[in-house]
């Protein structure tokens, strides 16, 4: 079954998309509004329809499905009137502000059975979906502590991502990707305490990175870390077991595993340093550990679209589902809130 998919907002992540649906079979685009006449000029030189306005473009007949890659405070809006107009829609991440915002586009999918979902692209990640084999795999033993972090030097892209009315701020706009899986591989236990800072290095107006350390019921602690001044990164995944540790550096994926032989240190050389000597922060013995490289996995995040088809046609469940979109956003409002009192906020979640 063909599916037509309208595009409201044409800027930088809409030509994401939109060279991805070239290479997928049975969807296509039926045109595009933008409220810049230069976005709507170039997506004419594309040779895309260009629609007179919004009105317009939940007015064609000819589509069942709306993109939203607006900036985030337009979602919202925009993701109701299509619901209202009989459309689906694929709203981009953020889905929008706050929970109430989203509550309130809930709603609207229940009472007008329209299908709602949102662009989790970043599950289709490569370091994420080696950090979740590693951990289905059970390669580490027992996780009791996983950090998950990335790092940029340039501060805040200079539009609206710097405006608080548009919803801008590194929690809403990387935070919501890793808040996203980290809540994924704790998906059946609860979210206990959430303490976090934000730093304001380049921006007054909106968090320009934050830290975040979350405790879940069964014990198991992680770190989420945005940066946006930091000319050193560091690595993406660090992740701890009773048996092993997994390290990833980049999105590259270079890292490693490294896990105990089982073979036994009790006679371990101390470390002599300039001023003392320890035992315990001393490297392991080369028998008492084996290194091994990371698992493979292969990503195609076309399969967010397939999924989103299938779902359209009866065939398939959603594979983003509105309750997990929701506890994230609710973690993100923790998030800012702990940072704001300086208090760890308990929850179950
Ligand atoms: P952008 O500024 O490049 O593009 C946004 C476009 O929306 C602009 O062309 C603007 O003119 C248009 N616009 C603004 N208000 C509008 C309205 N009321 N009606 C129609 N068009 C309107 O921003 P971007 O980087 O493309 O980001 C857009 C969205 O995509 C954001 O929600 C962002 O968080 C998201 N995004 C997601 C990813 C991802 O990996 N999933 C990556 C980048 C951006």
């Amino acid at each position: 079954m063909k599916h037509k998919i309208a595009i409201v907002g044409f800027g930088g992540m809409a030509g994401w998309h939109y060279d991805e649906i070239q290479t997928i079979e049975n969807l296509e685009i039926a045109g595009i509004w933008d409220i810049k006449e230069k976005q709507r000029n170039h997506a004419a030189d594309m040779g895309l329809h260009v629609y007179e306005g919004l009105e317009d473009l939940l007015a064609d007949k000819t589509t069942d499905l709306v993109l939203i890659a607006t900036p985030n405070d337009v979602h919202k809006p925009v993701a109701i009137a299509a619901m209202r107009a009989g459309k689906n829609v694929i709203s981009e991440k953020p889905v929008t502000l706050s929970s109430a915002d989203l509550q309130e586009m809930i709603d609207v999918s229940e009472e007008t059975g329209r299908f709602l979902t949102v662009h989790q692209n970043r599950r289709w990640d490569e370091d994420f979906m080696t950090v979740k084999k590693i951990l289905e795999e059970g390669k580490l033993g027992e996780l009791f502590r996983l950090e998950s972090r990335v790092h940029g030097s340039r501060g805040i892209p200079g539009d609206w991502r710097q405006e608080k009315e548009h919803g801008g701020g590194m929690i809403l706009d990387w935070g919501v990707h890793l808040l996203d899986q980290l809540l994924l591989l704790f998906a059946d236990v609860p979210l206990y305490s959430v303490y976090a800072t934000v730093t304001h290095v380049t921006n007054q107006l909106v968090d320009d990175g934050f830290y975040t350390e979350l405790v879940f019921e069964n014990g198991v602690s992680a770190m989420v870390e945005v940066g946006t001044s930091n000319f050193v990164s560091l690595p993406r995944w660090y992740v701890l077991g009773t048996d092993g540790t997994a390290v990833i550096e980049d999105w590259q994926l270079n890292g490693k595993i490294v896990r105990a032989s089982g073979v036994d240190e009790k006679d371990v050389m101390p470390v002599i340093t300039a001023a003392g000597l320890t035992k315990t922060m001393a490297p392991r013995r080369d028998d008492s550990i084996f290194t091994e490289p990371l698992p493979e996995v292969k990503s195609d995040v076309r399969e967010f679209y397939y999924n989103v088809m299938a779902v359209l046609e009866g065939r398939e469940e959603s594979l983003i589902r509105l309750p997990q979109v929701m506890r994230v956003m609710k973690l993100m409002e923790a998030i800012g809130r702990s940072a704001e009192t300086g208090e760890v906020i308990k929850l179950r979640l």
